[in-house]
């Protein structure tokens, strides 16, 4: 059997960062399986769909580098084959148009209500003999069973039973033609020859219904694996008070798609303590018996810390392009790039070397009040140094003027770093100088002593 999974997305917003976990789990288990992993877009919802979310979808998957295999499938085109099923369904005996229009469903609720029920439909029309009324346009109700039970066999959660005072008779085919989405779920699942159903958990009650479906048209049941919804750190399901939900935030915020992978992989899945992995060994690990039970809380504390790790293993010039800035960045790049968690910090730290300082922050004002006064002190043995200067001798000559002068490196660095930063952070400061050249580097250290 060839696995094939699926990550159906409603094209209704940005790629949540929920759905980009479910993508990627599918997209895991379809590689780890030597399967297939399809895109479907749920775009039956004419009303909340929009080409906007589409792009921002496929551009998400692809930012992520979740590589879907063949065509993207349209559900809104097999309306068609939805309504075919429905028909067949009929025909077989599981399903049963129903005459019961609107308005008297409105009616029925509005009693049900003022009577504290929960309104269930009645079921009139299920074995109904009476001639259906003129005029009116039925739908379509799957049969669900009226005793026993539905068992969901989930490869996360368990056995999950549905009592069939659970399960009502569902409209599949609205009296307008359209299939509902239950149905168009199951025929495409189906027809796409999909194996494992990998989504959250919030449709879990769906897989209960779809399950009646599926056995009413005799096709094999999919596995299903529904995993726990992604929670904020404050246990809460995520949302936007939580921060970032969508993976185009996360780009803008400077995480890497690698990155973003590897962490997310570990929100509701792990191979034992393991934190870093690449994408080969998430792909040779990842099995559905590893997929937790309880929900996982999103930490950007963890989310930085992997992100740093793949922000250092990218050489300065890989990082120099995704910054967007000359390539000639890249040894600057390279001296601050184990300080930062993001890309968005790596721009930061890197602003020194594009533009000097005009103003000292709080710290470097207070470094060059205690030791601004060392500089000149230094100024000569920079001055005699030839250009192009390195690290090294910058250092060199550091050195001499702490051992001539009786300075401690303590009183002569710091002060170097107000002057050339501006700030009192950054990479080593003969690091630094180096790549400024000898030039700029006097031109901002005398700058500070005037
Ligand atoms: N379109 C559904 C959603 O975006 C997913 C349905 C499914 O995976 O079965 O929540």
């Amino acid at each position: 059997m060839t696995v094939i999974t699926r990550f159906a997305p409603s094209p209704t917003g940005m790629l949540h960062i929920g759905g980009a976990r479910t993508a990627l789990f599918n997209y895991l288990f379809a590689r780890h399986m030597g399967g297939q992993f399809k895109l479907r877009i749920e775009d039956t919802d004419e009303a909340r769909n929009s080409d906007a979310a589409y792009a921002a979808i496929v551009d998400g998957l692809k930012w992520l580098g979740l590589n879907f295999d063949g065509d993207i499938i349209y559900q809104s085109k097999n309306a068609a084959r939805h309504r075919e099923v429905a028909l067949e369904l009929v025909k077989n005996g599981g399903a049963y148009y129903c005459y019961t229009t609107q308005e008297e469903l409105a009616e029925q609720r509005a009693a049900a209500e003022a009577k504290g029920e929960v309104f269930k439909y009645d079921r009139r029309w299920r074995d109904s003999s009476e001639t259906p009324p003129a005029g009116v346009k039925p739908s379509v109700r799957i049969k669900a069973p009226l005793t026993g039970e539905v068992v969901v066999h989930d490869a996360v959660q368990g056995d999950v039973v549905f009592g069939a005072d659970a399960l009502d008779d569902l409209v599949i085919l609205r009296s307008d033609g359209t299939p509902t989405y239950n149905l168009a779920v199951v025929v495409d699942d189906h027809d796409m020859g999909i194996t494992h159903v990998i989504r959250g958990d919030d449709h879990l009650n769906n897989a209960g219904r779809q399950t009646v479906i599926y056995n009413a048209m005799g096709w094999q049941v999919p596995v299903f694996a529904h995993i726990p919804l992604i929670h904020g750190a404050d246990g809460a399901k995520l949302s936007k008070r939580h921060g970032a939900t969508s993976t185009t935030e996360y780009a803008a915020m400077g995480y890497l798609p690698e990155a973003m992978r590897n962490y997310l992989a570990r929100l509701g899945w792990g191979h034992g303590d393991d934190e870093i992995f690449s994408d080969e060994q998430a792909i040779e690990w990842f099995t559905l018996e590893h997929i937790g039970k309880a929900p996982s809380r999103l930490d950007f504390a963890k989310l930085n810390h992997v992100n740093a790790h793949y922000v250092r293993l990218k050489t300065g010039a890989e990082l120099a392009e995704l910054l967007g800035v000359p390539a000639s960045m890249a040894s600057a790049i390279e001296s601050v790039k184990v300080k930062v968690g993001t890309l968005v910090e790596l721009k930061d730290a890197i602003g020194f070397y594009l533009n000097a300082p005009t103003a000292y922050d709080e710290k470097a004002t207070a470094m060059l009040a205690k030791n601004g006064a060392n500089i000149p002190l230094i100024l000569p043995a920079l001055e005699a140094l030839a250009e192009p200067w390195s690290a090294e001798a910058v250092k060199a000559a550091i050195h001499a003027v702490a051992e001539q002068s009786g300075k401690k490196i303590g009183e002569l660095m710091p002060p170097l770093r107000a002057a050339i930063v501006g700030a009192m952070s950054g990479p080593d400061i003969p690091d630094a100088m180096a790549i400024l050249g000898k030039v700029e580097s006097l031109a901002r250290l005398k700058r500070a002593v005037a």
